[in-house]
Protein backbone atom coordinates (compact mmCIF):
# COMPACT_ATOMS: atom_id res chain seq x y z
CA UNK A 1 0.00 0.00 0.00
CA UNK A 2 3.10 2.81 -0.53
CA UNK A 3 2.25 5.91 -1.86
CA UNK A 4 -1.49 4.75 -1.13
CA UNK A 5 -1.65 2.57 -4.31
CA UNK A 6 -3.45 -0.63 -4.31
CA UNK A 7 -2.51 -2.88 -7.30
CA UNK A 8 -3.12 -6.35 -8.38
CA UNK A 9 0.70 -6.98 -7.99
CA UNK A 10 1.08 -5.95 -4.38
CA UNK A 11 -2.35 -6.96 -2.97
CA UNK A 12 -2.46 -9.92 -0.62
CA UNK A 13 -4.99 -9.73 2.03
CA UNK A 14 -7.77 -7.77 2.96
CA UNK A 15 -6.43 -7.09 6.44
CA UNK A 16 -3.17 -4.81 4.19
CA UNK A 17 -6.32 -1.90 3.33
CA UNK A 18 -6.42 1.30 5.23
CA UNK A 19 -9.78 1.18 6.91
CA UNK A 20 -11.77 4.11 8.00
CA UNK A 21 -14.02 3.40 11.07
CA UNK A 22 -16.74 5.46 12.33
CA UNK A 23 -17.04 4.73 16.12
CA UNK A 24 -21.19 3.65 16.36
CA UNK A 25 -21.12 5.69 19.91
CA UNK A 26 -20.61 8.71 18.21
CA UNK A 27 -22.23 8.46 14.87
CA UNK A 28 -24.38 11.29 14.01
CA UNK A 29 -25.89 12.38 10.83
CA UNK A 30 -25.39 15.67 9.23
CA UNK A 31 -28.10 17.78 8.16
CA UNK A 32 -26.34 17.92 4.94
CA UNK A 33 -28.67 21.04 3.81
CA UNK A 34 -26.99 23.47 6.66
CA UNK A 35 -23.67 23.58 4.83
CA UNK A 36 -25.38 23.28 0.96
CA UNK A 37 -24.40 19.45 0.96
CA UNK A 38 -25.16 17.18 -2.13
CA UNK A 39 -27.88 14.95 -0.95
CA UNK A 40 -27.05 11.59 -2.57
CA UNK A 41 -25.14 10.16 0.39
CA UNK A 42 -25.86 10.23 4.09
CA UNK A 43 -22.85 11.74 5.62
CA UNK A 44 -21.88 11.78 9.11
CA UNK A 45 -19.45 13.53 12.52
CA UNK A 46 -18.41 11.85 15.12
CA UNK A 47 -15.24 10.34 16.19
CA UNK A 48 -14.02 7.82 13.29
CA UNK A 49 -10.10 6.39 12.92
CA UNK A 50 -8.51 5.51 10.02
CA UNK A 51 -6.40 1.95 10.00
CA UNK A 52 -3.59 1.78 8.28
CA UNK A 53 -0.98 -0.59 8.57
CA UNK A 54 1.26 0.64 6.51
CA UNK A 55 1.83 3.80 9.13
CA UNK A 56 3.65 1.08 11.24
CA UNK A 57 6.12 -0.10 8.60
CA UNK A 58 7.39 4.18 8.42
CA UNK A 59 11.04 4.40 9.11
CA UNK A 60 12.00 6.52 12.08
CA UNK A 61 14.46 8.20 13.80
CA UNK A 62 17.61 9.45 12.68
CA UNK A 63 21.51 9.37 13.34
CA UNK A 64 21.94 12.42 15.18
CA UNK A 65 19.11 12.36 17.60
CA UNK A 66 20.30 11.19 21.27
CA UNK A 67 17.04 8.96 21.75
CA UNK A 68 17.76 9.40 25.33
CA UNK A 69 16.77 13.00 25.62
CA UNK A 70 15.14 13.05 22.49
CA UNK A 71 17.55 16.41 21.85
CA UNK A 72 19.14 17.95 18.34
CA UNK A 73 21.97 20.30 19.13
CA UNK A 74 20.82 23.23 17.39
CA UNK A 75 24.57 24.58 15.61
CA UNK A 76 25.14 24.77 12.28
CA UNK A 77 27.71 21.76 12.51
CA UNK A 78 24.67 19.74 12.76
CA UNK A 79 23.36 20.71 8.90
CA UNK A 80 26.22 19.33 7.16
CA UNK A 81 25.81 16.31 9.28
CA UNK A 82 22.41 15.11 8.58
CA UNK A 83 21.05 12.63 6.20
CA UNK A 84 17.53 11.27 6.55
CA UNK A 85 15.24 9.62 4.21
CA UNK A 86 14.15 12.34 2.20
CA UNK A 87 17.97 13.29 1.53
CA UNK A 88 17.34 10.13 -1.03
CA UNK A 89 14.36 12.13 -2.74
CA UNK A 90 16.37 15.44 -3.03
CA UNK A 91 19.64 13.86 -4.46
CA UNK A 92 17.87 11.83 -6.71
CA UNK A 93 19.31 8.38 -5.59
CA UNK A 94 20.09 6.33 -3.14
CA UNK A 95 21.32 7.26 0.01
CA UNK A 96 23.08 5.41 2.91
CA UNK A 97 24.22 6.67 5.97
CA UNK A 98 27.82 6.21 7.31
CA UNK A 99 27.95 2.61 7.89
CA UNK A 100 26.80 1.95 4.59
CA UNK A 101 22.98 0.98 5.68
CA UNK A 102 20.46 2.16 2.96
CA UNK A 103 18.78 5.08 4.40
CA UNK A 104 16.30 5.70 1.08
CA UNK A 105 16.34 4.54 -2.00
CA UNK A 106 14.82 8.04 -3.72
CA UNK A 107 11.74 7.00 -5.54
CA UNK A 108 8.96 9.11 -4.59
CA UNK A 109 6.04 10.93 -6.09
CA UNK A 110 6.18 14.98 -6.36
CA UNK A 111 3.22 17.03 -6.44
CA UNK A 112 4.54 20.57 -6.62
CA UNK A 113 8.43 21.82 -6.25
CA UNK A 114 7.79 25.26 -5.24
CA UNK A 115 4.64 26.61 -6.36
CA UNK A 116 5.30 24.55 -9.83
CA UNK A 117 3.37 21.51 -10.39
CA UNK A 118 5.09 18.30 -11.67
CA UNK A 119 3.55 14.80 -11.09
CA UNK A 120 -0.21 14.37 -11.12
CA UNK A 121 -1.42 14.15 -7.29
CA UNK A 122 -3.34 10.52 -9.10
CA UNK A 123 0.02 9.08 -10.46
CA UNK A 124 0.95 5.69 -10.09
CA UNK A 125 3.85 5.66 -10.99
CA UNK A 126 6.90 6.53 -8.12
CA UNK A 127 10.54 7.31 -9.95
CA UNK A 128 13.46 9.38 -9.11
CA UNK A 129 12.99 13.09 -9.73
CA UNK A 130 16.89 13.88 -9.99
CA UNK A 131 18.90 16.29 -8.19
CA UNK A 132 16.43 19.32 -7.19
CA UNK A 133 18.35 22.92 -8.01
CA UNK A 134 19.76 24.46 -5.29
CA UNK A 135 17.26 26.82 -5.77
CA UNK A 136 14.61 24.81 -4.62
CA UNK A 137 13.14 25.92 -1.19
CA UNK A 138 10.73 23.10 -0.63
CA UNK A 139 8.61 20.17 -1.74
CA UNK A 140 5.15 18.40 -1.66
CA UNK A 141 5.50 14.91 -1.83
CA UNK A 142 2.57 12.10 -1.77
CA UNK A 143 2.77 10.60 1.54
CA UNK A 144 4.59 7.08 0.94
CA UNK A 145 2.85 5.74 4.54
CA UNK A 146 -0.48 7.26 4.20
CA UNK A 147 -3.71 6.50 5.96
CA UNK A 148 -5.70 5.91 3.28
CA UNK A 149 -5.61 4.84 -0.40
CA UNK A 150 -5.61 7.23 -3.36
CA UNK A 151 -5.73 4.73 -6.09
CA UNK A 152 -7.01 1.17 -6.01
CA UNK A 153 -7.27 -1.21 -9.07
CA UNK A 154 -10.87 -1.79 -9.62
CA UNK A 155 -11.03 -5.63 -9.49
CA UNK A 156 -9.30 -5.68 -6.00
CA UNK A 157 -11.53 -2.91 -5.42
CA UNK A 158 -14.61 -5.44 -6.33
CA UNK A 159 -12.75 -8.33 -3.87
CA UNK A 160 -11.74 -6.18 -1.18
CA UNK A 161 -15.29 -4.31 -0.53
CA UNK A 162 -16.81 -7.62 -1.00
CA UNK A 163 -14.77 -9.18 1.98
CA UNK A 164 -14.71 -5.72 4.54
CA UNK A 165 -17.70 -5.99 7.28
CA UNK A 166 -20.42 -3.51 6.71
CA UNK A 167 -19.28 -1.04 9.22
CA UNK A 168 -15.97 -0.84 7.82
CA UNK A 169 -15.03 1.38 4.78
CA UNK A 170 -12.19 1.91 2.51
CA UNK A 171 -10.37 4.84 3.83
CA UNK A 172 -10.04 6.65 0.46
CA UNK A 173 -7.77 10.37 0.37
CA UNK A 174 -4.40 11.62 -0.40
CA UNK A 175 -1.86 12.36 2.26
CA UNK A 176 0.75 14.83 1.55
CA UNK A 177 3.92 15.67 3.35
CA UNK A 178 5.95 18.96 2.63
CA UNK A 179 9.56 19.32 3.25
CA UNK A 180 12.45 21.44 2.92
CA UNK A 181 15.02 20.89 -0.12
CA UNK A 182 18.15 21.03 2.42
CA UNK A 183 18.25 19.71 5.57
CA UNK A 184 16.97 21.61 8.70
CA UNK A 185 15.78 20.21 11.94
CA UNK A 186 12.67 21.00 12.99
CA UNK A 187 13.45 21.82 16.49
CA UNK A 188 15.98 24.15 15.17
CA UNK A 189 13.24 27.03 14.19
CA UNK A 190 16.36 29.16 14.62
CA UNK A 191 18.17 28.09 12.18
CA UNK A 192 15.18 27.56 9.56
CA UNK A 193 15.14 30.39 7.32
CA UNK A 194 12.15 32.64 6.94
CA UNK A 195 11.82 32.67 3.24
CA UNK A 196 12.01 28.25 3.17
CA UNK A 197 9.24 28.46 6.12
CA UNK A 198 7.51 30.29 3.52
CA UNK A 199 8.40 28.08 -0.15
CA UNK A 200 7.32 25.09 2.68
CA UNK A 201 4.12 26.58 2.73
CA UNK A 202 3.61 27.77 -0.50
CA UNK A 203 4.21 24.68 -1.89
CA UNK A 204 1.83 22.79 0.17
CA UNK A 205 -0.77 25.19 -0.75
CA UNK A 206 0.01 24.74 -4.72
CA UNK A 207 -0.19 20.88 -3.80
CA UNK A 208 -3.75 20.95 -1.89
CA UNK A 209 -4.99 23.11 -5.05
CA UNK A 210 -4.02 20.78 -7.57
CA UNK A 211 -5.16 17.76 -5.39
CA UNK A 212 -8.65 19.09 -5.00
CA UNK A 213 -8.80 20.16 -8.66
CA UNK A 214 -7.49 17.00 -9.95
CA UNK A 215 -10.35 15.16 -7.00
CA UNK A 216 -13.10 17.41 -8.41
CA UNK A 217 -12.13 16.34 -12.11
CA UNK A 218 -12.86 12.33 -10.85
CA UNK A 219 -16.00 13.31 -8.79
CA UNK A 220 -14.91 13.72 -5.38
CA UNK A 221 -16.89 16.66 -3.43
CA UNK A 222 -17.67 18.05 0.05
CA UNK A 223 -13.41 17.42 0.70
CA UNK A 224 -12.02 17.78 4.49
CA UNK A 225 -8.67 19.02 4.32
CA UNK A 226 -6.12 19.54 7.01
CA UNK A 227 -2.69 21.04 7.16
CA UNK A 228 -0.80 20.46 10.15
CA UNK A 229 3.31 20.57 11.17
CA UNK A 230 4.50 17.79 13.62
CA UNK A 231 7.51 18.38 15.23
CA UNK A 232 9.29 15.95 17.40
CA UNK A 233 8.52 12.08 18.14
CA UNK A 234 6.61 12.82 20.99
CA UNK A 235 3.94 14.47 18.98
CA UNK A 236 4.09 12.12 15.38
CA UNK A 237 6.88 13.56 13.74
CA UNK A 238 8.63 10.67 12.83
CA UNK A 239 11.31 12.49 10.73
CA UNK A 240 13.65 14.98 12.20
CA UNK A 241 13.69 17.33 8.94
CA UNK A 242 11.27 20.20 8.91
CA UNK A 243 8.04 18.70 7.50
CA UNK A 244 4.41 19.77 6.99
CA UNK A 245 1.67 17.16 6.29
CA UNK A 246 -2.10 17.55 4.76
CA UNK A 247 -4.63 14.98 5.20
CA UNK A 248 -7.33 15.22 2.19
CA UNK A 249 -10.31 13.03 2.94
CA UNK A 250 -12.14 11.83 -0.16
CA UNK A 251 -14.20 9.33 1.98
CA UNK A 252 -17.03 12.28 0.79
CA UNK A 253 -18.55 10.68 4.26
CA UNK A 254 -18.88 13.65 6.35
CA UNK A 255 -16.44 15.50 9.09
CA UNK A 256 -15.15 14.59 12.65
CA UNK A 257 -17.12 15.79 15.80
CA UNK A 258 -14.40 18.91 16.22
CA UNK A 259 -14.78 20.39 12.97
CA UNK A 260 -18.81 19.56 13.06
CA UNK A 261 -18.57 21.84 16.47
CA UNK A 262 -16.57 24.71 14.71
CA UNK A 263 -18.76 24.74 11.77
CA UNK A 264 -21.84 25.36 13.83
CA UNK A 265 -20.30 27.88 16.14
CA UNK A 266 -19.36 29.72 13.18
CA UNK A 267 -22.86 29.12 11.78
CA UNK A 268 -24.05 30.86 15.09
CA UNK A 269 -22.23 33.86 15.20
CA UNK A 270 -24.03 34.20 12.17
CA UNK A 271 -22.23 38.01 10.33
CA UNK A 272 -20.76 38.68 13.37
CA UNK A 273 -17.88 36.40 13.25
CA UNK A 274 -15.76 36.19 16.99
CA UNK A 275 -12.27 36.02 15.20
CA UNK A 276 -13.32 39.47 13.17
CA UNK A 277 -14.71 41.40 16.47
CA UNK A 278 -12.98 39.70 19.42
CA UNK A 279 -9.67 42.09 21.23
CA UNK A 280 -9.04 38.38 23.02
CA UNK A 281 -9.07 39.25 26.52
CA UNK A 282 -9.02 43.50 26.21
CA UNK A 283 -5.16 42.35 24.34
CA UNK A 284 -3.25 40.86 27.03
CA UNK A 285 -3.92 37.82 25.70
CA UNK A 286 -2.52 38.43 22.57
CA UNK A 287 0.98 37.42 21.51
CA UNK A 288 1.70 38.97 18.28
CA UNK A 289 -0.05 40.93 16.61
CA UNK A 290 0.70 41.98 12.80
CA UNK A 291 -0.32 43.92 9.95
CA UNK A 292 -1.52 39.70 8.56
CA UNK A 293 -2.16 37.89 11.63
CA UNK A 294 -2.89 37.67 15.73
CA UNK A 295 -1.55 35.08 17.69
CA UNK A 296 -3.14 34.49 21.35
CA UNK A 297 -3.13 32.53 24.13
CA UNK A 298 -6.68 30.94 24.32
CA UNK A 299 -8.76 30.98 26.85
CA UNK A 300 -9.60 27.18 27.09
CA UNK A 301 -6.34 25.93 26.14
CA UNK A 302 -5.97 22.10 25.49
CA UNK A 303 -2.62 22.28 26.42
CA UNK A 304 -0.79 24.95 28.76
CA UNK A 305 1.26 27.18 26.56
CA UNK A 306 -1.65 26.74 23.87
CA UNK A 307 -1.31 29.63 21.34
CA UNK A 308 -4.01 30.08 18.84
CA UNK A 309 -3.79 32.27 15.72
CA UNK A 310 -5.71 33.36 12.10
CA UNK A 311 -5.23 36.01 9.28
CA UNK A 312 -6.77 39.20 10.38
CA UNK A 313 -8.17 38.37 6.75
CA UNK A 314 -11.69 36.66 7.13
CA UNK A 315 -10.09 33.55 5.36
CA UNK A 316 -12.25 29.99 4.77
CA UNK A 317 -9.07 28.09 3.65
CA UNK A 318 -5.29 27.39 3.89
CA UNK A 319 -4.89 27.64 0.14
CA UNK A 320 -6.32 31.37 0.09
CA UNK A 321 -3.48 32.75 1.87
CA UNK A 322 -1.98 35.02 -0.18
CA UNK A 323 1.77 35.35 -0.30
CA UNK A 324 2.25 38.33 1.89
CA UNK A 325 0.01 36.25 4.39
CA UNK A 326 2.71 33.06 4.03
CA UNK A 327 5.58 35.33 4.22
CA UNK A 328 4.36 37.12 7.63
CA UNK A 329 3.38 33.77 8.57
CA UNK A 330 7.07 32.17 8.43
CA UNK A 331 8.16 35.08 10.22
CA UNK A 332 5.69 35.21 12.92
CA UNK A 333 5.84 31.05 13.32
CA UNK A 334 9.59 31.39 13.76
CA UNK A 335 9.50 34.28 16.42
CA UNK A 336 7.20 32.57 18.17
CA UNK A 337 9.05 29.03 18.32
CA UNK A 338 11.81 31.30 19.35
CA UNK A 339 10.21 33.00 22.13
CA UNK A 340 8.69 29.19 23.31
CA UNK A 341 12.64 28.02 23.51
CA UNK A 342 13.77 31.15 25.09
CA UNK A 343 11.15 30.04 28.01
CA UNK A 344 12.12 26.51 28.13
CA UNK A 345 8.57 25.39 26.66
CA UNK A 346 8.70 21.28 25.23
CA UNK A 347 10.37 21.39 21.60
CA UNK A 348 7.78 19.05 20.29
CA UNK A 349 4.81 20.55 19.28
CA UNK A 350 1.98 20.65 16.94
CA UNK A 351 1.06 23.23 14.57
CA UNK A 352 -2.81 22.51 13.40
CA UNK A 353 -4.62 24.56 10.35
CA UNK A 354 -8.75 24.16 10.82
CA UNK A 355 -10.30 25.32 7.70
CA UNK A 356 -13.58 24.96 6.41
CA UNK A 357 -14.00 21.95 3.71
CA UNK A 358 -13.81 22.12 -0.19
CA UNK A 359 -17.44 22.08 -1.31
CA UNK A 360 -18.98 22.91 2.28
CA UNK A 361 -21.19 26.30 2.13
CA UNK A 362 -20.14 27.17 5.66
CA UNK A 363 -19.01 30.84 6.14
CA UNK A 364 -15.50 29.88 8.11
CA UNK A 365 -12.64 32.27 9.90
CA UNK A 366 -9.69 29.60 9.44
CA UNK A 367 -7.30 29.56 12.35
CA UNK A 368 -4.67 27.80 13.36
CA UNK A 369 -3.52 26.30 17.17
CA UNK A 370 0.28 25.45 18.15
CA UNK A 371 -0.11 22.69 20.60
CA UNK A 372 3.18 22.24 22.95
CA UNK A 373 3.54 18.26 24.04
CA UNK A 374 2.33 17.45 27.50
CA UNK A 375 1.77 14.53 29.38
CA UNK A 376 -2.05 14.48 29.55
CA UNK A 377 -4.93 13.01 32.09
CA UNK A 378 -7.84 10.64 32.28
CA UNK A 379 -10.78 12.74 32.64
CA UNK A 380 -8.94 14.48 29.30
CA UNK A 381 -9.32 11.89 27.65
CA UNK A 382 -12.76 10.60 28.58
CA UNK A 383 -14.59 14.08 26.64
CA UNK A 384 -13.56 17.00 24.89
CA UNK A 385 -11.98 18.97 28.07
CA UNK A 386 -8.40 20.37 29.15
CA UNK A 387 -7.76 21.32 32.74
CA UNK A 388 -4.63 24.00 32.50
CA UNK A 389 -2.64 24.93 35.36
CA UNK A 390 -1.61 28.29 34.17
CA UNK A 391 -3.70 31.51 33.23
CA UNK A 392 -4.25 32.14 29.74
CA UNK A 393 -2.75 35.86 30.37
CA UNK A 394 -0.09 34.80 32.06
CA UNK A 395 1.17 32.98 29.52
CA UNK A 396 0.47 35.35 27.15
CA UNK A 397 3.04 37.78 29.06
CA UNK A 398 5.91 34.67 29.57
CA UNK A 399 5.64 34.56 25.77
CA UNK A 400 5.87 37.76 24.96
CA UNK A 401 9.24 38.07 27.18
CA UNK A 402 10.53 34.95 25.56
CA UNK A 403 9.94 36.99 22.24
CA UNK A 404 11.53 39.64 23.46
CA UNK A 405 14.90 38.07 24.42
ZN1 LIG B 1 -13.89 36.43 10.66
Amino acid sequence: MEWGIISKDTFKTTYELPIKRWDPLSLRTIRTKEFGLRTEYVRHYGHYAYLSPIRGKRPRGFKIVDKKNDYIDCTKKILHEAKDVFTAVTEGKPFYDNEGKKIGDGFTIIITEDEERRDSPFSDKPHRIGRLPDSCKAITLINRYPSMARIIDPDIYNIAVEKLPVHLKLARGINLVSLSRKFYPSFCFNLIPEDVLAGLFLSMKTAILYSVQEAIERDYYDIPVSPFVNIGTKVGGSQPRIHGQVYIDLNMDGHGSRLEAYLEAFKEMGDKCHLCETSHGETDRIVLKTTYWTFYTTGSPVRNYHIRFHPNEHLRRFSQLNINQIQDLAKSLKKIFIGLDNINIDKNRNILFNCCPYGYDADFHMFGDIIPHEIIGGAEMADDMRVARKLPHETAAEIRQGISH
